[in-house]
């Protein structure tokens, strides 16, 4: 049997018929930049999340610079100030960080959630301290009690990348990018809720960021060439818009398909040493991916495409270890450099089966090394 990684014909194949239609529509209509399908979408995202605004915007990257420097026009921050983030994100969170001329404060994992510790958040607080980024990693919530808690104690901004958790819930049922002053979603085509292209939306319950980030993504205007701010070109289109509300339809139903193969995984990897995520949160884990820990990774990785099964590992190299922040390479985060040297994400998607998901954990157990 060959186990794909995720086939994105595949997923969204069981929408091919609604996504026809409404691109069909869009065509039809003959609008294509800022019209009613990103005003609907607005509408039923915001909803969704249980938020007041939604913005459709160009990409994930861009919702959070959007964030970030709509709350410098706002007079919230300023160059240089300090916004702390988990140092074994993606790199998105910390260019978005850099390039708003803004400074990163990493801090290290939590080695059992793989999200920031939050009991090393307050240690890095100083004067310059603005704001605290939140990242859902593998779609799993990270400690929001906790860091709202923190930011309110400090008076800190909370802003999310949720990048990897659309439809995430904590306990009470709230959801990912409604915990915060703002939140960054991205909807490249192979997230939880995917776009045919390129995609991203900032959500927010502040009535100034929300107005701000939509004179920002469209050259500082909201009337036609009258601009009041130096803005950005960052829309998202009303094609990706109109595919992304058909998609917006199946995002629980594909959530609880993820956590349904999470459970399978769980119930039949037996292989020693192998780390699976934490069980203890139901809901609040949406599987954007499904890493596992495992010392000899490299082999099983190697062992895994030998015998058909398709992995990545994210991410395989650290931020602070890139070559692109190479004024980081003295830091030391050992949490991080632990999960980089051992995270593989198994096969996870809302089309794969059960049946591909024993597969998987066979082979698994029966690795040699
Ligand atoms: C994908 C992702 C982004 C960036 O989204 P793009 O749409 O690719 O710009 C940011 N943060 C995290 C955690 C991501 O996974």
């Amino acid at each position: 049997m060959n186990v794909k990684f995720l086939d994105l014909k595949a997923v969204n194949k069981p929408y091919m018929a609604e996504l026809n239609d409404a691109s069909r529509f869009v065509l039809e209509r003959g609008w294509y930049i800022l019209g009613k399908e990103v005003e609907a979408f607005e509408n039923e995202f915001a909803a969704y999340c249980g938020v007041a605004h939604c913005i459709g915007v160009g990409n994930g990257l861009d919702a959070l610079r959007l964030i970030f420097e709509s709350c410098k026009q706002l007079g919230l921050m300023e160059p240089g100030d300090e916004i702390i983030v988990p140092a074994n994100t993606f790199i998105a969170s910390m260019l978005a960080i850099t390039q708003s001329h803004l400074q990163p404060i990493l801090v290290d994992a939590d080695p059992i959630s793989y999200n920031i510790d939050v009991h090393k958040v307050e240690e890095v607080i100083t004067s310059r301290t603005r704001a605290v980024l939140a990242v859902h990693l593998y779609g799993r919530l990270a400690d929001v009690t906790a860091l709202q808690e923190i930011s309110h104690r400090h008076n800190l901004l909370l802003f999310e990348d949720a990048a990897q958790a659309h439809g995430a819930r904590d306990e009470q049922g709230q959801l990912a990018g409604s915990f915060g002053d703002a939140a960054a979603f991205s909807f490249y085509p192979g997230k939880n809720l995917g776009a045919l292209g390129d995609a991203g939306a900032v959500t927010t319950n502040h009535s100034q960021i929300h107005e701000q980030v939509r004179m920002m993504r469209n050259y500082g205007s909201l009337q036609k060439y009258n601009h009041l701010c130096k803005g950005f070109n960052s829309r998202l289109d009303e094609l990706q818009a109109a595919l992304l509300r058909v998609k917006l339809h199946g995002l629980d139903q594909d959530n609880a398909h993820r956590q349904r193969l999470a459970d399978e995984y769980r119930k039949h990897i037996r292989l020693k040493d192998t780390v699976l995520p934490d069980v203890n949160v139901r809901q609040s884990h949406v599987y954007h991916v499904f890493p596992v820990l495992h010392p000899n990774r490299d082999e099983l990785q190697k062992y895994l495409s030998e015998q058909g099964v398709e992995t990545l590992i994210h991410y395989p190299v650290p931020p602070h270890k890139q070559q692109a922040y190479h004024e980081w390479e003295r830091l030391c985060f050992p949490a991080t450099e632990y999960i980089h040297s051992s995270e593989l994400s198994l096969p996870m998607s809302p089309v794969h089966s059960f049946d591909e998901i024993f597969y998987v954990s066979e082979v698994i157990n029966r690795f040699p090394g």
